[in-house]
């Protein structure tokens, strides 16, 4: 079991009036050792806080005067000291399992553990949930959890997780919502697996036996080139209408009986078909803004100047998995945005040299009619095929240093590139390691949203 170690002190906080410095190894916290930040958060919110810790080699006691719920002032440098608990599952459609060789390791982990599922967002099973588990999150009030479904049946469940704990693990979910935890559900859609009437069983399922979820999002799996089970593939134009249909026909009787949508296809299904976006009404608040749904419709609301401020961005599929090897330390739930303020940004300009905004191929659907409307013609969008994992890795998240240079080197060289931030880490980082500085051309990072696109156009917002 690890520490939590200091990163950086708040200038001014209680912690740094009591002489913490970065580097301090924190062994206890009023004599307990906190498994994680939400613990750690919990014993460093009380009054005068007794703190062991080593510094250089030498065992210390320190206590932080301080006032019940005024912040240590403290960031530490990860978010669980414990082991991170990893799945018990295989999934044929486990993105982890199609990266290539040689990466960082930290993206090869595959976590199921519901804190990050609280802290992120992340997306957990529950195959290896236990009472324990349940009564730290009803005791600490572990609310919102994300829950992966994928099938209400249990030997569909079974199989796709390839665990014979898959289908009987749902009745964590059971017991979850049974305590009034929010759960926000997920069903990865696998084509030939659990679409078609399966899908349709599932949602039966979810209006039959959890109809307190929150939401669920359906989702198409994602495939790269380095997949290497035979059963996964992609939709077929079909297969992804029949998703969408099967989505709405659902989404009605849900409206109908509870009042609200509950389920919701995501954007992907949407460009996959050709089909119009739902409305941004249908959307319900975006919910789900965070895991693809809803992006496109929320990006146009933005860029348009019709939302006061940006629902957020996607952090990425790696951006949570990236937790353990991430340099950048935990300050708390990620604000929506935060990721814009902290990275590499460069000057943004305004004058009306042309601009290219590198995008993903799927994004780049949603932001061309959007540029075309502006009628600049000093502005163009430019696609960036991703190469590097292949398949249907069209999402700008997935964007990586090797396609965008590939892309990069081909463009002239004065103009301006504008880049989404949702491709890079925290420490500036695309997937496959490579920094914004190696990049061919000087980019200019902005926010992935339509206000941030915007305002780095000289667009009046
Ligand atoms: S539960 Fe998630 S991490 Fe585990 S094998 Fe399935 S997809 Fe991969």
């Amino acid at each position: 079991m690890s520490t939590p170690v200091v990163v950086a002190v708040a200038p001014g906080s209680a912690g740094e009036r009591a002489g913490l410095l970065p580097g301090d190894e924190i062994t206890r916290v009023d004599g307990l050792r906190p498994r994680d930040v939400i613990e750690w958060q919990y014993a460093t919110d009380e009054a005068d806080v007794e703190l062991d810790l080593v510094r250089g080699g030498l065992e210390l006691t320190m206590t932080v005067p301080k006032r019940a719920g005024e912040p240590l002032g403290v960031e530490v440098q990860s978010a669980v000291f414990d082991r991170v608990r990893t799945c018990d599952n295989h999934c044929e459609f486990c993105f982890i399992y199609q990266l290539p060789k040689g990466m960082r390791r930290s993206l090869y982990l595959k976590d199921d553990d519901y804190r990050l599922s609280f802290l992120y967002g992340n997306f957990t099973t529950l195959t290896r949930f236990t009472e324990a588990d349940l009564e730290r999150v009803i005791t600490e009030r572990l609310s919102p959890l994300h829950v992966s479904i994928h099938a209400t049946d249990r030997d569909v469940r079974n199989r796709m997780l390839k665990n014979v704990r898959g289908g009987m693990s749902l009745r964590w979910l059971r017991a979850l919502l049974d305590h009034g935890i929010e759960v926000r559900g997920q069903v990865v859609v696998c084509a030939g697996v659990n679409d078609g009437d399966v899908l349709d069983d599932t949602l039966a399922g979810v209006l039959d036996e959890y109809p307190e979820l929150a939401s669920v999002a359906v989702v198409p799996l994602g495939l790269s080139k380095f997949n290497n089970e035979p059963a996964m593939r992609l939709h077929t134009p079909a297969e992804a209408a029949r998703v969408v249909d099967i989505d709405e026909r659902w989404q009605a009787t849900f409206l109908e009986l509870l009042g609200r949508r509950m389920v919701f296809a995501a954007d992907e299904y949407y460009l996959m078909t050709g089909r119009a976006f739902p409305s941004a009404e249908q959307y319900e608040g975006f919910p789900m803004h965070e895991d693809g749904i809803g992006m496109a419709r929320t990006f146009e609301l933005e860029f348009e100047g019709r939302a006061e401020a940006a629902t957020g961005v996607r952090a990425g599929f790696f951006a949570a998995v990236d937790l353990p090897s991430n340099p950048a330390a935990y300050t708390g739930l990620r604000a929506c945005g935060d990721h814009a303020a902290t990275s590499t940004t460069v000057r943004l300009r305004s004058g009306r040299e042309s601009t290219a905004v590198l995008t993903g191929e799927f994004g780049a659907r949603v932001i061309e009619p959007l540029i075309s409307r502006l009628g600049r013609t000093d502005v163009r969008v430019l696609p960036v095929l991703n190469e590097f994992f292949g398949g249907n890795t069209g999402v700008t998240g997935l964007m990586t240093g090797a396609d965008l240079s590939r892309v990069l080197a081909a463009e002239p060289p004065g103009d301006r590139y504008l880049l989404p931030d949702v491709c890079l880490s925290d420490d500036g980082r695309f997937l496959d390691g490579v920094t914004v500085a190696d990049l061919p051309r000087p980019v200019e990072v902005v926010g992935t949203d339509g206000i941030s696109l915007r305002r780095a156009l000289g667009e009046a917002t």
